[in-house]
């Protein structure tokens, strides 16, 4: 009672109590007659919906950490995995050893034991964790992929096409929310917008999502744009863009350029969402700068490529040229614009920048970045400075545009990019208090209202009579990130208390069980 309420629509805040029963939301308004068993008093700070944070690489991280203390000190009560075209499912026995090795940069050190095949066999093996949050998750298109043609670089036949669709249409009918792609990475990388259209044709009978990690963020994202624009025509389905962003300093305004043709498509009548995070460092791992040709066949073929010094050369003089058209060093104003954060077998180059670890290491920059990928077996993450702040500003601001995490996990104690740990602290504080570059409202709607209307997360994201119970109680005056490159796991400050399904989960900052996590599946009518 006597709480801010801020319903998770855009509307303005209001005084007011909140009854729950049975773990949904009783009531709205004010307390006259309601007999409760406890109450708390909000003493005015605000209370909100569940934070939704629906761009996650925690699917296998999940077996580690099944109760996401981490989400839960931020308010995030559900999350959503199978993002940038990685999902641990659908998957046959044959590509199983390298998908698990390909996705070895979300690991952080998990060994799942695969006990599944099918999307919704996936679902249910989630659903024997002890999860303390709601999880959903898409259908990557890379392990689609994967699951017809293995890592091969090549356009498919007519009847792997059929293969894709028939994978992607029973995922959905088994609770994906939709299909995400990751353009940039094997084997996604070797599907053309063509490819991407025709398999999205099996998202169509669904209106399901089509989420992209774009082809390109940098010179091309415009380009990237139109691509993800085209799909979403050809098919009437709704897109979205992942992690929106245009990296390189030397494209300085195109996001503003990038939000007015969203607006204008939307005019158009085409449905099309965005996300962001709010930092103006990227990150991912180091293989993601290798020409896509060095990594054909998976990264048990990359490592061995690379023992050749030729193709190291080789390699090298792309990297250094502009393969497609980008250069993830240019993007960062050079090597010292990028971190390594995680480099396990290489740990003395960990918290350094590329310029610093091609000192220790006694290599030039790019002759260092191939170094720790063969010494690391490609299980290495790497934050990328190429990000600048006012146009991560206007992504942020925009009536079209999400905010969600982007979370990579790292290993107990490891570095990680403090996004996992800091984004929705950091919205509230700094980008709402501090820098005024959204009202509570809208920071609060883009966190629990949007992204639960835009993916049909029934009963989710919302304060409203018969809504589940999922809530977050903080002070709109002290709430602020703590995490940053140097302690990336700091908790947060100014949470106060999180309720999932009606019980308090996180007090005065700590977890407090109990683990009332549900696995969420997409329903169709
Ligand atoms: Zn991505």
């Amino acid at each position: 009672m006597n709480a801010r309420i801020l319903d998770g629509t855009c509307n303005p805040w209001f005084y007011g109590d909140v009854g729950v029963r049975r773990g949904k939301v009783a009531f709205v308004g004010s307390l006259r007659n309601f007999e409760a068993g406890e109450t708390i008093d909000a003493g005015g700070r605000v209370l909100t919906p569940g934070f939704i944070d629906m761009h996650t690489h925690y699917d296998l991280y999940l077996f580690q950490k099944p109760r996401m203390v981490s989400k839960l000190l931020q308010g995030v009560t559900t999350i959503g995995i199978g993002q940038c075209g990685l999902s641990p499912a659908p998957v046959n026995e044959r590509n199983k050893e390298i998908l698990d090795q390909y996705i070895g940069f979300i690991k952080a050190g998990t060994e799942p034991d695969w006990k599944w095949n099918t999307f919704g066999q996936w679902l249910k093996r989630l659903e024997s964790l002890e999860l303390g949050l709601n999880v959903f998750s898409f259908v990557g298109h890379g392990t689609i992929r994967l699951n017809v043609m293995g890592f091969e670089n090549r356009e498919p036949s007519g009847a792997e096409i059929s293969q894709m669709k028939g994978l992607i249409a029973q995922s959905m009918e088994q609770g994906a929310f939709g299909m995400t792609s990751g353009l940039i990475y094997p084997p996604g990388v070797y599907a053309c917008p063509e490819e991407i259209r025709e398999v999205c044709e099996a998202l169509r009978e669904f209106r399901g999502l089509y989420l992209s990690h774009m082809r390109n963020e940098g010179n091309q994202v415009l380009k990237s744009v139109m691509e993800t624009l085209m799909i979403g025509k050809a098919n009437s389905i709704p897109v979205h863009i992942l992690h929106l962003k245009v990296m390189g300093h030397q494209n300085r305004g195109v996001m503003k350029d990038l939000l007015h043709r969203l607006g204008d498509a939307r005019k158009k009548g085409m449905d099309v969402t965005a996300d962001v995070y709010p930092y103006t460092a990227t990150s991912t791992t180091l293989r993601a700068m290798l020409p896509p040709w060095v990594q054909e066949g998976g990264i048990g073929a990359l490592l061995e490529r690379l023992e050749d010094s030729y193709v190291r050369r080789k390699v090298i003089d792309e990297m250094r040229v502009d393969w497609q058209k980008e250069n993830s060093l240019r993007n960062c104003d050079g090597p010292s614009g990028i971190l390594i954060l995680y480099a396990p077998e290489t740990p003395e180059v960990e918290g350094h920048t590329l310029q610093e670890a091609g000192e220790i290491l006694g290599l030039r920059p790019l002759e260092t970045v191939l170094e720790i990928i063969s010494r690391n077996n490609g299980k290495d993450t790497a934050a990328y400075f190429n990000i600048l702040e006012e146009d991560m500003m206007k992504a942020l601001g925009s009536p079209r545009v999400m905010i969600a995490s982007d979370s990579i996990p790292a290993v107990e104690g490891g570095r990680c990019h403090p996004r996992s740990n800091g984004t929705f602290p950091r919205v509230l504080g700094r980008y709402v208090r501090e820098k005024k570059t959204l009202s509570l409202e809208e920071a609060v709607w883009k966190i629990t209202g949007f992204p639960a209307s835009r993916l049909g997360l029934a009963g989710k994201g919302f304060l409203k009579n018969g809504m589940d119970a999922d809530m977050v109680l903080f002070d709109p005056d002290k709430v602020i990130d703590r995490a940053d490159f140097d302690s990336p796991s700091a908790y947060p400050e100014g949470i106060d208390r999180v309720f999932l399904a009606g019980e308090t989960v996180v007090e005065k900052g700590y977890f407090c069980g109990p683990c009332l996590g549900k696995v969420l599946r997409k329903k169709h009518y």
